[in-house]
């Protein structure tokens, strides 16, 4: 794949460009703070950037009507909305966690939630201190997943990529699901399984259940 990434100066830009590279994939295209750099014309659009982009990202979308795959966090009901109508023009992957142990994850919420019912439930979220969005989009996710309000506690912490747990408890006992990314290397993966899979695909709103 000929690719382009919106952010391609960061840190899940350089860990999936490094990926990309590594399975024979070109990129050619990138857009960052200090602008953007065209060696040819993308077959696929990559943004893992901060929402304050997200207006530049459609832009490019439309302009070379290609694929987008979206894993910037912290985006608005309005900007997840524009994805949805984008997605009539393209195929758009958009989530706030690409590795395959979450979506394991939010199969064993599924599972736990009808069983647990008048427990205690919470979330807890670690991130590296760079982080910019508070809770992760990850964590939201589990909590959408719960179907009900259930609080979520953040941590700022050294460089951790993500760690997640849900705690659910009643008077006599405690369990918990963890999940913690190693490396920025699990959510790249993820995002080379998505690309894959959506080159081909006809337009449409995906998420990475959908792929998965
Ligand atoms: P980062 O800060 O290392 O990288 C962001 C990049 O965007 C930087 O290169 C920065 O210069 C660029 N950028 C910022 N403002 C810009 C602007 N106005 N114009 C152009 N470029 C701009 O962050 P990161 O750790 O690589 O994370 C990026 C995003 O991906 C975050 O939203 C993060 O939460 C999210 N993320 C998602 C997943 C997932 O699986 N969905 C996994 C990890 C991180």
């Amino acid at each position: 794949m000929k690719y382009g990434i919106i952010g391609y100066k960061g840190r899940m830009g350089k860990e999936i460009s490094q990926l990309f590279e590594e399975n024979g994939n070109q990129l050619v295209w990138g857009y960052d703070k200090d602008g953007e750099f065209s060696k040819e014309v993308p077959e696929i659009l990559i943004d893992f950037s901060l929402p304050e982009v997200f207006e530049k990202t459609v832009n490019y979308v439309k302009k070379f009507n290609v694929p987008l795959i979206i894993g910037t966090t912290g985006l608005s009901d309005n900007q997840i909305y524009t994805l949805k109508n984008l997605a009539k023009n393209v195929p758009v992957v958009q989530s706030y966690n690409f590795s395959i142990g979450i979506q394991l994850f939010l199969k064993m919420i599924d599972v736990l939630k009808d069983s647990t019912n008048g427990w205690d439930v919470e979330i807890t979220e670690t991130h590296h201190r760079f982080k910019k969005d508070k809770p992760s989009g990850t964590a939201k996710m589990l909590k959408e997943r719960c179907g009900k309000d259930v609080p979520i506690s953040s941590l700022r912490l050294g460089n951790v990529p993500g760690d997640h747990t849900i705690y659910l408890s009643n008077l006599g006992e405690v369990l918990s699901i963890s999940h913690r990314a190693l490396s920025r290397r699990a959510f790249a993966e993820g995002v080379l399984k998505s690309a894959e899979f959506v080159m081909n695909k006809d337009n449409g709103f995906y998420t990475f259940s959908d792929i998965i």
